[in-house]
C-alpha cells in the first residue's frame, strides 16, 4: 500500500498507544506519527511489524525494553535529538506495564521533547465496563505470581479507599480471586476479559461467586480484575454486616486473622471484632 506524505513531525520521542485487540481502535493520530517518525523502538519487532503490516506502514524498528542496556537507550535518544523517534509496545499504551518509563526518564533528563499520542489502555476500558466506582481508582499492575507475596499486596492495599485495578492472566485467576475473597473480604469484584475483542466479557460478583464460575468455565485470553473500594463509612456498616463479614472471614482464617483482615479492610476496631469472631466461630 502506497503512503500518503504526512506532516513533518519534530525531533523527539513520541509515545505512541496501539490497540488491545481491535485494529480499529488505533488512533488517526496514532498512524500518522507512526509514519512519520524516522524509526520505532518497540518491544517485540515481530508483534510490531504484524500491526505495521495490517496498517500498510513500513518503518525501521528497534528492539527496545527497560532492561536494555544504557547504551541502546542512548542510541534511540541519540537519534531522538535530531529525529522523530516513536516508541509502541506489543498492545495498549508504552509505559502502563510495559517498557517505556526509563527511556521517557532519559530524554526528559536530555531535555528532549517527549510526546504522547494517547489510546486504548486495558485498565481504563475495563474501569468504563465494570459499574465499580472510578471517581478513585489504583491501578496496581500484576498481582505477584506467589502466595506470599500476593498476599502481602493485597495487605498493603486492603485500606486503599479507591476501585483496585490489576493485570491478570487466566491461569492465575482463580488464586488470585481466593486471595482477594481472603484479604478483602466484602469486596464487590470484576473481571474483564478480552477487551475489545470478540469475546469481550465483564463479569461482577462476590470473588467466590466468580471463582466458581472460572472454575466451571476457564478463563481464557487478557485479564483485568478489579477489586470494589471497602464499603463507604465503617459507621455505616450495620453489626449484621459486619457478622456477615466476620463469617465470611472465617470459613478460611482463625479468629485472630480474620478479625485483623475485616478490621484492615473496612477500617474497624480489630479488638471488638475478635471478640466478636469468637463468640461467632
Ligand atoms: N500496556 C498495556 C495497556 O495499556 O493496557 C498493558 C500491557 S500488559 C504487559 C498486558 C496485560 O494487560 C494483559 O496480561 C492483561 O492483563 C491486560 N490486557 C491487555 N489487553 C487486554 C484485553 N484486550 N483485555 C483484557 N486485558 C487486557
Amino acid at each position: 500500500m502506497s503512503q500518503a506524505p504526512e506532516p513533518v513531525l519534530k525531533a523527539g520521542l513520541y509515545i505512541v498507544a496501539t490497540p488491545i485487540g481491535n485494529l480499529g481502535d488505533i488512533a488517526p493520530r496514532a498512524i500518522a506519527a507512526l509514519r512519520g517518525v524516522a524509526a520505532v523502538a518497540c518491544e517485540d519487532t515481530r508483534m510490531t511489524g504484524k500491526l505495521f503490516h495490517h496498517l500498510g506502514i513500513k518503518q525501521r524498528l528497534i528492539r527496545y525494553d527497560d532492561h536494555a542496556d544504557e547504551r541502546a537507550r542512548d542510541r534511540i535518544l541519540d537519534l531522538a535529538e535530531t529525529e522523530p523517534v516513536a516508541l509502541v509496545s506489543d498492545a495498549g499504551t508504552p509505559l502502563i506495564s510495559d517498557p517505556g518509563y526509563r527511556l521517557v526518564r532519559a530524554a526528559r533528563e536530555r531535555g528532549i521533547a517527549v510526546t504522547s499520542v494517547p489510546g486504548p489502555s486495558a485498565a481504563i476500558v475495563a474501569l468504563t465496563l465494570a459499574g465499580l466506582p472510578t471517581d478513585r481508582f489504583l491501578f496496581a499492575g500484576f498481582l505477584p505470581p506467589r502466595d506470599k507475596a500476593r498476599r502481602a499486596v493485597l495487605h498493603e492495599l486492603a485500606s486503599v479507599r479507591a476501585t483496585l485495578v490489576f493485570y491478570e492472566s487466566g491461569p492465575r485467576l482463580a488464586a488470585s480471586l481466593a486471595a482477594i475473597g481472603e484479604m478483602l473480604p466484602g469486596r464487590e469484584v470484576a473481571v474483564a476479559r478480552e477487551l475489545t475483542k470478540l469475546y469481550e466479557e465483564c463479569r461482577t460478583g462476590t470473588p467466590g461467586k466468580l471463582a466458581a464460575h472460572y472454575a466451571a468455565n476457564p478463563p481464557k485470553g487478557e485479564i483485568v480484575l478489579l477489586v470494589g473500594p471497602p464499603q463507604a463509612e465503617p459507621a455505616a456498616l450495620g453489626a449484621a454486616a459486619v457478622d456477615a463479614l466476620l463469617i465470611a472471614a472465617l470459613k478460611n482464617a482463625k479468629a485472630s486473622r480474620a478479625a485483623a483482615d475485616v478490621a484492615r479492610a473496612h477500617g474497624l476496631d480489630r479488638k471488638a471484632l475478635y471478640a466478636r469472631a469468637l463468640e461467632l466461630k
